[in-house]
């Protein structure tokens, strides 16, 4: 027997097409099956049973496309510059281990609460995998790894030691929930392993994540060699490459259309945005967490423009207030001046199509899956999406559901 349920509500908002008043989605297996007016979902399947939200609107699922869980926000490190939080945050490293394990599990809590459904969260060497398994979203855990840590081995060697620890951490794991690597940054993986890394995670099919152009620091450190974070990776030959860090990714080959670049989000310019486009590199959009770092505001109208694929990211709790991703873009959505409808497309199908899902999640669409978020709120005026993400960014959200389960469920229906 196929397990079957319809969640009903005033509006439905699928993304991929237009709002539907009187809404309905019926689930089978865990995917959508059909998407329309309650009456005609009702009647195309008499027997099922029906969860009516009155009040409140049915929306795809929060895509956070990069993330990071295993912050917590009460030592988070003043907001500073780049380099200066980054020395803050390095200082506080070796205490940090005994707590990371249940800051991630708050984090992810908190994600869920806010109607995420599948998170890309990047952590070094995936240390917040069993948090994300266990949170109920879909997601990928994107190890970090860092040189440094691979005395006497070789670029191949330590790329091929983080691959294949990343595919044993996969073992075992909950449907839709898989570890893959990240090439942390710029300036903390040399370029020869960055390019290794790309090469193989193209190879296996894989995304790769990486942090790039967030501060001006970074472009200092790459284009001249010097500033605030020469400081903290001093090294004798390094002299800055005289060009910007997406070029510099790029002759390294890291950039691809598996890559989901964060921040992207100073002196982004317009041969980088050329770059990005003809490698087909897509872009985490972090805007909290860019104001509180000091860095520029990514363009993002230029790169949607230009057709580069955007998903929304919160970073974690260390940069950014909190782990709820459409107060994340309520927040893009004043700094770029969007309208609701880019803004809820952006957290939910624009998310899911940077990070390549977008056939199995990010709208509500016959045949993905069910990755729903059931929000507190009827809307009736023009940018009925605008209602929707004010109140899920305000603590709105009522019920996740993902996979068609509900992982988070506050009302008694
Ligand atoms: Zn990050």
């Amino acid at each position: 027997m196929p397990q079957e349920s319809i969640l009903a509500a005033d509006l439905v908002l699928p993304v991929a097409v237009g709002p539907i008043r009187d809404g309905a989605v019926l689930i089978r297996d865990g995917r959508i099956a059909a998407v329309g007016p309650f009456a005609d979902i009702r009647c195309s399947a008499p027997e099922v049973e029906v969860r009516s939200f009155a009040g409140h609107a049915i929306v795809p699922g929060a895509v956070n496309a990069h993330g990071h869980l295993g912050f917590r926000r009460k030592d988070k490190p003043a907001g500073a510059s780049f380099s200066v939080w980054l020395k803050e945050l390095i200082s506080k490293l070796p205490e940090k281990e005994s707590w990371t394990a249940g800051a991630a599990r708050d984090s992810a809590r908190e994600a869920v609460e806010a109607g995420t459904t599948y998170m890309a969260e990047s952590s070094p060497y995936g240390e917040c995998l069993p948090q994300l398994a266990e949170s109920g979203m879909a997601g990928t855990v994107h190890a970090e790894f860092f040189p440094g840590d691979y005395p006497g081995m070789s670029p191949q060697e330590r790329v091929d030691a983080i691959f294949e620890s990343a595919r044993k951490m996969s073992d075992g794991l909950p449907a839709r929930v898989d570890c893959q690597v990240s090439v942390h940054s710029p300036y903390t993986v040399d370029p020869v392993s960055a390019g290794l890394a790309a090469v193989r995670s193209r190879k296996e099919g894989g995304r790769l994540a990486i942090h790039l152009s967030e501060s001006p620091e970074e472009v200092e450190f790459i284009l001249e060699g010097t500033g605030g974070l020469a400081e903290i990776f001093e090294s004798a030959d390094w002299r800055g490459r005289g060009i910007s860090p997406v070029q510099y990714f790029e002759e390294a080959g890291v950039l691809g259309s598996n890559v989901i670049a964060a921040h992207l989000a100073t002196s982004v310019s317009k041969n980088d945005l050329d770059i990005l486009k003809s490698t087909n590199t897509a872009a985490a959009h972090c805007p909290r967490s860019n104001e509180y770092l000091e860095c520029e505001v990514s363009p993002v109208p230029a790169m949607l423009e230009r057709g580069i694929r955007v998903g929304m990211g919160t970073d974690g709790l260390w940069s950014s207030p909190s782990l709820n991703l459409f107060e994340e873009t309520l927040f893009a959505i004043r700094l770029h001046g969007m309208d609701g409808a880019l803004g809820l497309e952006l957290a939910t199908l624009g998310g899911a199509r940077a990070l390549g899902i977008e056939d199995e999640a990010g709208s509500i669409e016959v045949g993905k899956y069910a990755d729903l978020a059931v929000v507190a709120v009827a809307p009736d005026g023009v940018d009925a999406e605008m209602e929707v993400v004010e109140v899920a960014a305000g603590g709105g959200v009522a019920a996740t559901v993902v996979s068609g389960e509900f992982v988070y469920n506050q009302t008694s229906s």
